[in-house]
């Protein structure tokens, strides 16, 4: 499973900055990012338990950047726009988001993804 990869990698980042005292992670995860949050979660749990690393982390969804083919313009998309039927087609097939999200200003579904997806660690604090 990717989520635990992904976990892992988190916390070896972590890891790295040598931590003496109780750290807060901040972890942003790309609107389009297809990670299951409550197993992503259990895994930096587990991983920061096996590493001895005490943390907390905070994990918040950066919105997509996409760019039409046809106009070049680019917008900002939040799965929020959805309904939950949307978003849900999204999650399983992710090509689907051409069917549902189209361009804001010439209405093309012909769009590239230009941000969204990954996952990163954006911010370490000593708690
Ligand atoms: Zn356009």
């Amino acid at each position: 499973m990717h989520e635990w990869a992904l976990a892992q990698s988190v916390i070896f980042t972590a890891l790295k900055q040598r931590p003496k005292s109780r750290l807060k992670i901040t972890i942003a995860l790309g609107e389009l990012q297809q990670v299951d949050e409550e197993i992503f979660r259990l895994g930096l749990k587990e991983f920061a338990k096996l590493e001895k690393l005490k943390a907390t982390f905070s994990i918040k969804r950066v919105p997509a950047k996409l760019r039409c083919n046809n106009c070049n313009k680019e917008w900002l998309f939040s799965k929020g726009e959805l309904s939950e039927r949307e978003a849900e087609s999204i999650h399983f097939v992710p090509e689907l988001a051409h069917t549902y999200i189209g361009c804001p200003q010439c209405g093309s579904p012909d769009f590239t993804v230009v941000e969204g997806r990954g996952v990163w660690v954006e911010k370490i604090e000593v708690e």
